[in-house]
């Protein structure tokens, strides 16, 4: 049976984490994995994360399982950080807790298999690689659109609007909340707006993928688009992961919010997100999500983590400005926002930089920015300048 299958490619990133390891070169930079780093080259855990486990360490009275929804607790306070006071007490929009935000993306997909209407879903080129994947393997029908402007290395709306011309009513658009993977490009207000207005006008249904609130602009400020797209939209999907913006990688922590277009549909559609979460992985695992509902229901373990959280995305942006002021071909990098920024270098480059500099990076030249030290930006400079465009 299973000499039918086929050999798979290897996964290219985790190639670069194998070759960024191999190198024996002290001063190697890796700017590929994509996790937050601080100034010592580290992810740590969060100060709130540490204190949240300590306090279920020596309080949690028992482990038996939760139903499907896992944390509904922690769910539900998670709805009061990312979707705001308005839309977390809005009875049409019905959410549980996932394996990460992968685990939301998957079980978006498989509810939206299960519909009559099994709509396209539109995934901006580039995306996440993980993206097309997801909504492929079960069995949707995947289509891309452009909305990058790869020589100026920015957003192109226009190009955005028109690469949507042959979306359907009912098809899903595909949108990163803030902090894109891979560009770091963002929607201002107004391009939300226009957004919101044709999202409703073509009856197109918006799914926001919202894997890094906090690490852009900050918290509120990082929700803000998708929360008036969705104080629009009759219908919509939230998938969220607090593996970034609490740290808790591998601990899996996420939720799939769905806005369904009344209170009544939204039964039916809970129903079905806890019939799929079922079969799909039966409930998710507990700990990460008990230290984020720890975190978010005590106001100092709340403030700690949110100060946290500021640096981090305050280390970010004084990279993303040195960058920025380092080259004109990377002015770009210091308007945009998050982890991540597509460097305008070919494969080519990308080999030199690792051959030559140790520097590490996949080939689409997607760097991770906190990947960088302040140290590291005048070498790393110095090496990709020669590729750079002038
Ligand atoms: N969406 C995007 C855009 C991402 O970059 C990632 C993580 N790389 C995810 C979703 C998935 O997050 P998680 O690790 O929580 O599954």
């Amino acid at each position: 049976m299973f000499d039918t299958l086929d050999r798979q490619p290897p996964d290219a990133l985790l190639a670069v984490i194998g070759m960024h390891r191999a190198d024996p070169r002290p001063d190697k930079i890796d700017v590929g994995v994509g996790v937050y780093r601080d100034e010592t080259g580290t992810t740590p855990v969060m100060g709130a994360v540490k204190a949240a486990e300590a306090r279920l360490l020596s309080e949690q009275v028992s482990k038996s399982y939760l139903g499907a929804e896992g944390d509904q607790t922690f769910t539900d306070s998670l709805a009061h950080v990312a979707l705001g006071e308005a839309l977390a007490a809005d009875s049409r929009i019905t959410g549980i807790q996932t394996p990460g935000g992968t685990g939301a993306l998957r079980l978006a997909a498989e509810l939206l298999a299960r519909t009559e209407r099994r709509p396209t879903v539109w995934v901006g080129a580039p995306t996440w690689p993980n993206h097309a994947p997801i909504f492929g393997e079960a069995g949707l029908r995947v289509a891309s659109h452009g909305y990058f402007d790869a020589a100026r290395g920015d957003l192109d709306f226009n190009l955005f609007v028109d690469g949507l011309t042959g979306a359907q009513p009912g098809d899903v658009v595909l949108l990163h909340g803030c902090c894109h993977n891979p560009t770091g490009t963002a929607f201002d207000a107004a391009q939300w707006q226009q957004l919101a207005t044709m999202v409703v006008a073509r009856g197109l249904v918006p799914l926001v993928d919202l894997a890094y609130q906090g690490l852009g602009r900050g918290l509120a400020e990082d929700a803000a688009g998708m929360r008036a797209l969705l104080t629009a939209a009759p219908e919509a999907l939230v998938a969220y992961s607090c593996d970034k913006n609490f740290a808790l990688y591998r601990e899996r922590v996420g939720a799939l919010w769905v806005q369904a277009p009344s209170p009544a549909v939204a039964v039916p559609v809970r129903e079905t997100l806890l019939v799929l979460a079922r079969s799909l992985w039966s409930m998710p695992p507990d700990h990460g999500a008990a230290a984020v509902r720890e975190i978010l229901s005590d106001a100092a373990l709340s403030a700690d983590w949110q100060a946290e959280l500021t640096g981090m995305c305050e280390r970010i942006n004084a990279l993303r400005l040195a960058l920025g002021q380092a080259h004109p071909a990377l002015a770009p990098i210091a308007r945009q926002q998050g982890l991540f920024a597509l460097l305008p270098i070919d494969r080519g480059a990308v080999r030199q930089l690792r051959e030559r500099h140790a520097i590490y990076m996949p080939d689409s030249g997607r760097i991770n920015i906190a990947g960088l030290r302040h140290e590291t930006v005048a070498p790393f400079i110095d090496a990709l300048a020669p590729h750079l465009p002038l």
